[in-house]
């Protein structure tokens, strides 16, 4: 049988569990609690109140983390090979 067929298929049936759920409960913007049209949807409220990590960084090489895990925090990349700093570039200016 074609995996694209079944990809397809399945893909179908979850769309379709999916709307039958929405239709059984309302689904509901996961920050403000306001009725939406799809589960897993922001409302306009929800978007205003939500609030990115933006500022959980390794300190090293700049990747951004998912959790913020406090200041000073590298990643295990820069742990397990640590990236060269050229300090007499700093010296300089
Ligand atoms: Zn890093």
């Amino acid at each position: 049988m074609d995996w694209q067929f079944i990809r397809t298929i399945r893909t179908a049936a979850a769309d379709a569990g999916r709307a039958g759920v929405d239709l059984l409960l309302q689904p509901q913007c996961p920050v403000s609690n306001e009725n939406v049209s799809s589960s897993g949807e922001l409302s306009a409220a929800g978007w205003r109140d939500f609030h990115f990590i933006n500022e959980a960084f390794c300190q090293l090489s700049d990747i951004p983390f998912f959790s913020d895990y406090g200041d000073g925090v590298i990643c295990l990349s820069c742990i397990a090979t640590p990236p060269q700093i050229d300090l007499s570039a700093d010296a300089r200016g």
